[in-house]
């Protein structure tokens, strides 16, 4: 049994994967694979409608927020934002909570001006700063609400009377939040909702058609609100396995639901660091991140043996990220408690061989 702690491409429910491999060999009564069909089909017509719909629905989205399949990750993203809101001499607010943040400023700065209104650098991203003010005339304020590297989350959304923006790569459909109050919304699909090479993107239209910029045709949001996600040729196959995905989270209870899920999996795993004599985490503790969760071992030494010990037990996909070292332990949806049971009883382990 292979216990996937994978930061992304990460794991899916198992039933999707079933589902989605018959989808490949025949779809439906169609006779066809799904991978062989046209994408204007009633058949994958209605895929995008229900995968559209569950989205709204899991979401409580109200009629103003559009919701968007498109191609390119979410680094596509860090430059279709201010492409599409933001002019050369007006300014946007971001926060600065890590490598992703840090992508999305770069690109922001081709398109406008660009406030770092709060950066826990200093600090080696270990906390989400929280003593910060964000000018009134800042077009957006741009957040990464769960940072996938360091293990960091925003513990509540900041409130402000800008267009908030927030990348959701990590975290989307993980928690309870009022995703009306974003004006955007954007995530790659392969961390928590799917696979790789389709991105979500949540959108009130009210924000858009503001920039006098000439926007190219695909990159205009408006195109592909108008168009139903159909402007051109949908990544089909990754779309059908995040409706599977969202079928899945409803059929579960929805993100109420799965977020108590995910608050135990995540206490779990914190206690045991905690207690473990062998282990630490070193983010502040109210923004300790419940889907990555990064720790070290005082030891360097035994880091490892540790690791090679947790393969042997069918543990795979917690080596820390090159950039922050250690171990990271992904915890997304999908995820069984199971799981994160088997990782605590394997440091225990380790810990009695080692004490
Ligand atoms: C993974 C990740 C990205 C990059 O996603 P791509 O789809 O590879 O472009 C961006 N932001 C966050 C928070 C991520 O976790």
């Amino acid at each position: 049994m292979i216990h996937n702690f994978n930061a992304g491409p990460s794991i899916l429910p198992k039933e999707v994967f079933e589902q989605a491999s018959q989808a490949v060999l025949a779809y439906g009564n169609s006779g066809i694979s799904l991978l062989e069909m046209g994408h204007r089909t009633p058949e994958f017509t209605a895929i995008m409608e229900e995968a559209r719909s569950l989205v709204k629905d899991l979401m409580k989205l109200d009629d103003d927020h559009k919701v968007l399949f498109l191609h390119g990750g979410a680094s596509t993203q860090f430059m279709q934002v201010p492409m599409n809101l933001l002019d050369p001499k007006d300014s946007a607010a971001y926060a600065d909570t890590g490598v992703w943040s840090s992508k999305a400023i770069k690109e922001a700065k081709l398109f406008g001006k660009v406030d770092v209104v709060c950066s826990s650098k200093d600090n080696r991203y270990r906390n989400i700063p929280n003593d910060f003010a964000v000018p009134n005339d800042c077009k957006y304020f741009h957040i990464t609400t769960n940072n996938t590297i360091y293990g960091t989350q925003w513990p509540t959304i900041p409130k402000t009377s800008n267009v908030m923006v927030a990348d959701m790569s990590s975290d989307i459909f993980s928690r309870v939040i009022d995703f009306n109050s974003f004006g955007l919304i954007y995530a790659g699909a392969q961390k928590n909702m799917g696979p790789a090479g389709v991105n979500l993107v949540v959108v009130n239209e009210q924000i858009l058609g503001k920039t006098k910029r000439t926007i190219p045709t695909i990159m205009d949001y408006r195109n592909h609100i108008a168009e139903g996600s159909m402007l051109n040729t949908p990544p089909v196959f990754a779309v059908y396995v995040c409706m599977l995905t969202l079928r899945w989270l409803k059929a579960n209870g929805g993100i109420a639901a799965i977020e108590k899920w995910n608050n135990e999996k995540a206490a779990l795993l914190y206690s045991e660091i905690d207690e473990n004599p062998l282990f630490v985490n070193h983010i502040h503790k109210t923004d300790r991140s419940k889907m990555n969760v990064c720790f070290v071992m005082h030891d360097e030494t035994l880091e490892k043996p540790f690791l090679d010990f947790a393969h042997e037990n069918g543990i795979i996909g917690i080596k820390g990220h090159r950039l922050s070292g250690g171990f990271r332990a992904s915890l997304y949806n999908a995820l069984p408690i199971s799981s994160v049971q088997h990782l605590v009883e394997v440091m225990r382990t380790f810990a009695q061989m080692h004490g």
